[in-house]
Order: structure tokens, then C-alpha cells, then sequence
């Protein structure tokens, strides 16, 4: 097995398997269809979302981009998540967040169909997880349990995973723990970091804060997956110290080309998915 996991080819894979997928639907005369919605010019929101949209095209998908201007009240983006999922050719609906901060981003998330809720941040995908439903598994999460099914064996390996947020922590744990590992979810507020991260077998971070990871803090032969995104000296960077781990470790993402191209992926297929099921 190769030691750096390369997220780009996994995603290739995948990729095409969803055009194949699109392919039958479109011929069946049901083309799958994304909105995707933001609120304001957030340079990074806009980066992420172009990559979307590349992405659909790609394979296939139609998309179709709501941009609300940093005016807009939680009414107006309700108002359109609403004309949205009542639209049978719109499959999937994603808002890209963050949201600034005056949304109530709950409400919002839990505003959009449960079945078109491509992203699976609606409270009631989130509570299936728990169920060992994952039909609409938030993306990240999606394609870190992939990469690591891939890479090594789950059951019963301890997992520390470094960040509890409803985009990568949380819902990662849930699936994680219907794999059979041993799951444990540090934060900032966890004391002594290094400790917990040096028991892992399998070690999950998605921080954004570079080299918060360091040799020391990894255990030997341990699978390391880097889904942190920072900027350091104009470059692309991970939480990982990767020259000074990837020597120590079995396997580990690199950033970029680890799990980003799996986020998209598991986008992709989750629309997909989607359309198949309010379809056929
Ligand atoms: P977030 O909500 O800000 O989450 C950051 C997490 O890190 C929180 O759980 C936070 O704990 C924790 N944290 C912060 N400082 C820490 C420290 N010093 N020690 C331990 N834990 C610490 O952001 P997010 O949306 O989950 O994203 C997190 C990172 O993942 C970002 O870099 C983002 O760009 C990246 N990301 C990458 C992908 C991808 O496809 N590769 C997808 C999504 C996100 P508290 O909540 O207690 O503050």
C-alpha cells in the first residue's frame, strides 16, 4: 500500500462512476440537477463553490447558483430554499457555508428537504447517521470514512478525531462508530492535545491551523487524515507537520490532493443519489 493516500485518484473513481449514473438518468430524461445557494462575496465561499460547479459540469449535473446579496434577511433565504424545493428539476440544494453570523444557520439547513439535502447537514439526516443510515452523509465525513475504508481496517481501532463541528467532527464520529471503531472527539477545549493524538490508530484533524500536528503527537504506523485548510507563505497547507510524520506513519492524505477532492466526490454522488431516489 502506498503511504501517501492519493484523495485525487480516489475521487477520479468516483467521479466516474456518478457520470455513468447521470448518464442513465439523463437518457431516461431526468438530467440531476444542483442549486446551490450563498449569501454575500465571501472570496473563499466563492473559490469552494466554483469547484462545485466545475465539478457538476464534469459529470453531468445541471447546476444552477443563487448568489443573495450580504442584505438578505433569514426570510429571503427561507423564502428561496422553499421555491427550491418545490422545483422537481432542482435534486439537490446546497447553501455554502459559513453563513454571517446574523443567520440562524439551523433553521436554514433545516429548511431543505431532508431529500434534497445533498450536504446532509439537515437535523433529520444528521439523526439517520445514528441510525446507520447514511444515505445523505454530509461530504467530508462521507469521503474521510471512504479514504479510510480503503486504507485500513475500522473495527475496533482507536480513532481520535480533532475537531467537533457539524460539518467534519460530529458526523464523522456517528459513522465511525457504525464502522466499530473506538472513537474519541477533541476540540479546543480538550487538555494536553498530544496525549489523546499519540493513542490514535487512526488519527482524523480538520482544524486549519498549520503544524498543529507534530511528529510527537502521532503514533507510530498510525493512518493520519489531514482535512485541515490553512494558508502558510502563500501555499495551500494542512494541520499536519506532513515532512516531519509522514515517515512515522502507515498511510496519510497530503493537502492539497487528500480529502478536498473527496468532498466534491461525495457531493456529486450524493446528488446523484438524489435524484435517483425522488425519480425511479
Ligand atoms: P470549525 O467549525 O471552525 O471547526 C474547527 C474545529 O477545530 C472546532 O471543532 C474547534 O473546536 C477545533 N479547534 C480549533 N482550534 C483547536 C485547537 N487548538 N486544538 C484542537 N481543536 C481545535 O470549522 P470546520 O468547518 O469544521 O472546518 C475545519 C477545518 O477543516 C478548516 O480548516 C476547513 O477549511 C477544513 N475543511 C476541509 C474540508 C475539505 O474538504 N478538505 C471540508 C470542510 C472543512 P471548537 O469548536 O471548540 O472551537
Amino acid at each position: 500500500m502506498k503511504r501517501i493516500i492519493d484523495g485525487a485518484a480516489y475521487a477520479s473513481k468516483i467521479k466516474s462512476r456518478v457520470r455513468s449514473r447521470v448518464k442513465r438518468l439523463t437518457a431516461l430524461g431526468f438530467r440531476p440537477g444542483l442549486a446551490t445557494v450563498s449569501v454575500g462575496s465571501d472570496p473563499a465561499s466563492r473559490l469552494y463553490l466554483k469547484l462545485k460547479q466545475n465539478a457538476c459540469e464534469e459529470v453531468g449535473i445541471y447546476s444552477e447558483h443563487f448568489n443573495l446579496s450580504s442584505a438578505a434577511k433569514q426570510g429571503d433565504v427561507l423564502k428561496l430554499i422553499g421555491r427550491l424545493n418545490s422545483r422537481p428539476e432542482v435534486n439537490g440544494i446546497l447553501v455554502q457555508l459559513p453563513l454571517p453570523k446574523k443567520f440562524d444557520v439551523y433553521e436554514i439547513l433545516a429548511g431543505i428537504s431532508p431529500e434534497k439535502d445533498v450536504d446532509g447537514f439537515n437535523p433529520a439526516n444528521i439523526g439517520r447517521l445514528a441510525y446507520s443510515d447514511e444515505s445523505f452523509a454530509p461530504a467530508t465525513p462521507k469521503g474521510i470514512a471512504y479514504l479510510l475504508e480503503k486504507t485500513t481496517n475500522l473495527e475496533g481501532k482507536n480513532v481520535v478525531i480533532v475537531n467537533h463541528s457539524i460539518v467534519v467532527g460530529k458526523p464523522l464520529a456517528l459513522m465511525l462508530l457504525n464502522r466499530n471503531a473506538t472513537v474519541e472527539v477533541c476540540h479546543v477545549h480538550t487538555r494536553n492535545l498530544g496525549s489523546h493524538t499519540c493513542e490514535a490508530d487512526i488519527l482524523v484533524t480538520a482544524v486549519g491551523r498549520p503544524n498543529l500536528i507534530t511528529a510527537s503527537m502521532v503514533k507510530k504506523g498510525a493512518v493520519v487524515i489531514d482535512a485541515g485548510i490553512s494558508k502558510k507563505a502563500g501555499k495551500v497547507v494542512g494541520d499536519v507537520d506532513f515532512g516531519g510524520v509522514q515517515h512515522k506513519v502507515k498511510a496519510i492524505t497530503p493537502v492539497p490532493g487528500g480529502v478536498g477532492p473527496l468532498t466534491i466526490a461525495m457531493l456529486l454522488q450524493n446528488t446523484v443519489s438524489a435524484a435517483e431516489f425522488q425519480y425511479l
